[in-house]
């Protein structure tokens, strides 16, 4: 049984059924108690194993950033036996000295939803926990590892701020993240990495930059389009092929991760509840949902 998993987003379902065999396990949903988890599909490439789970639905984007059952799929994550865990997602730009097409590994998370169920904790007094690195350090190293030695241009640290959506911002929401020190806009990895430290699981993310968000850039408004009208011809070519190399560098990040023990602050982010005696060992008996 695997302990490394992938969530993606829209896309990701037909690239890693081209790229990949998906033949190891039938796809399966699992039943928690916060509803049912997106769909959990077993992948193998080179010589990795690896659950995956597409975050808007397998066929394109049919449920919106604001509206997947974060707590459902994480939750089902770890039930399913899972530690580590990549997730990747294509955010906006709003450093305009990041490339469009390159990538990056945030080190750090702004969290702007506003309507998200953002905790497991919301009984027994559970869940102040310490956020000096919201993604996990080591899966960040792996991650780093798989892009360097692919060679490919990337940013090493990056500032993610999240929004609600399932709109898009303002200019002057961009101008004001901006002042606060966010790099890339998205709306996906609030509150899914928080859950995950809640369950003691790994979780680092890998972004491909698709676009200058609003505001950082002149664009023109072109009617009918959303992000294929705020790229140029070439920029759009070049997040095709940001996107295309994606399954390798996440596998080669789990191969690398998963040939180490797990030695960062993840596994431990529940053990002062533990040493007190306010939970077991067991996680299922921590959540009273
Ligand atoms: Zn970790």
């Amino acid at each position: 049984m695997t302990s490394l998993a992938i969530i993606g987003g829209s896309g990701a379902y037909d690239l890693l059924k081209k790229k990949t065999f998906n033949k190891l396990k039938p796809c399966r949903k699992i039943k928690t108690p916060f509803g049912q988890s997106a769909n959990i599909h077993t992948f193998e490439l080179d010589g990795i194993s690896f659950l995956f789970m597409s975050r808007h639905g397998d066929d394109g984007y049919k449920t919106s950033a604001p509206f997947v059952n974060y707590r459902a799929n994480v939750w089902a994550l770890k039930e399913a036996g899972i530690e580590r865990i990549i997730s990747w997602s294509g955010p906006g730009i709003i450093n305009p000295s990041f490339d469009v097409g390159s990538y990056t590994v945030p080190h750090d998370i702004i969290d702007q939803t506003k309507c998200r169920a953002g905790t497991f904790f919301e009984h027994g007094g559970l869940g102040f926990i310490r956020m000096k690195n919201p993604f996990c350090t080591d899966l960040r190293h792996a991650l780093l590892y798989s892009l360097e030695s692919l060679n490919l241009n990337f940013q090493e640290h990056s500032v993610y701020v999240c929004t609600e959506g399932p709109r898009l911002e303002t200019p002057a929401e961009i101008h004001l993240y901006h002042s606060y020190g966010a790099d890339l806009v998205g709306m996906t990895l609030a509150p899914e990495a928080f859950l995950a430290r809640e369950l003691e699981m790994c979780y680092a993310p890998i972004c491909y930059l698709t676009n200058f968000a609003e505001g950082v850039c002149d664009r023109a408004y072109l009617t009918g389009e959303l992000f294929e009208g705020m790229m140029t011809k070439d920029e759009k070519h070049d997040v095709d092929e940001a996107v295309k190399r994606l399954p390798t560098i996440a596998s080669l990040a789990l191969k690398t991760a998963s040939d180490h023990p797990r030695e960062c602050e993840c596994s431990n982010a529940m053990v002062r509840y533990k040493k007190r005696g306010d939970i077991t060992d067991d996680w299922h008996t921590w959540i009273d949902p």
